[in-house]
């Protein structure tokens, strides 16, 4: 039996029955780290790697109720949120959040899979910037998120990617993390922004290949390491480092140089 004390992640999000992504990756990732997981989830998916062919969304206060008893059972340390499906959930998640002020949450903004289908009504996105996103340690935005998510155009360079995420921490979140993976050029920079410090630009190099589910473990593995009470920063690179070696060990085994 796990005990109370032991530091939890609550995982706010959607099963994907093909297990690349959603709360099957968010679970993975953060037991490799060490830290206990428990759950609420938002909707239940039919996915292949390929499609989503259905979604349900749960009904709200059932969300809102399991991430209560989560709450209740254990010690929970910090709270991964992904998809929410609807407005209705994302109200439902904010107001349990106001109910425990002191847990950092980290908030993947999922908007669409990537194979296009929205994961998120359009509709709800208002409610996630108003009255989600100010309740949130962090929000890790990819760079075709932060366009959405600010009403611009997809980014051209750093400096746009910059002005935009200026813009959303103005809706709230205390900081933000823009995932520059789908930016052109031969690295990967993610800039974390936030209103105490200037900008911190992390630097990856770019493999080749692509893997699903990358957002679900970069923000699982954040909120893991601040329920192990790293400061963000700290806990940013670490989460970067992990979601870099999963996809290396993935990319040798695609090309069959590795195990
Ligand atoms: N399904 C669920 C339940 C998710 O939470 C996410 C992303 O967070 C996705 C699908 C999309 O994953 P991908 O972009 O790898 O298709």
């Amino acid at each position: 039996m796990a005990l109370k004390q032991d530091p939890h992640v609550l995982v706010v999000g959607g099963s994907d029955s093909s297990g690349g992504a959603g709360i099957a990756r968010d679970i993975e990732t953060i037991s490799a780290i060490g830290v206990r997981t428990c759950l609420a989830i938002t909707a239940v998916t039919v996915q292949t790697h390929d499609a989503v062919r259905d979604i349900r969304p749960m009904q709200p206060g059932l969300v809102a109720d399991q991430m209560r008893a989560a709450l209740q059972a254990n010690e929970v340390a910090a709270i991964k949120i992904g998809m929410l499906a609807t407005g209705q959930i994302v109200a439902a998640v904010a107001t349990v959040l106001r109910e425990n002020p002191r847990i950092p949450a980290v908030l993947d903004p999922v908007l669409a899979s990537s194979s296009g289908r929205p994961l998120l009504q359009a509709r709800a996105i208002g409610v996630m910037k108003r009255d989600l996103m100010p309740l949130c340690r962090l929000v890790t935005p990819n760079l075709i998120e932060l366009a959405i998510l600010t009403g611009s155009e997809l980014a051209g360079d750093d400096d746009d990617a910059l002005r935009q995420g200026r813009r959303l921490l103005a809706a709230g979140p205390q900081a933000l993390l823009i995932k520059g993976g789908h930016a052109a050029g031969p690295g990967s920079t993610d800039i974390l922004l936030s209103l105490e410090q200037e900008p911190i630009r992390l630097d990856m190099p770019r493999l080749a290949g692509s893997m699903r589910g990358t957002g679900c473990m970069l923000a699982s593995a954040i909120a893991a390491h601040l329920a192990g009470a790293k400061p963000l920063e700290d806990s940013v690179r670490e989460g970067k480092r992990l979601v870099f070696e999963k996809f290396l060990q993935s990319f040798e085994r695609e090309s069959g140089s590795g195990a």
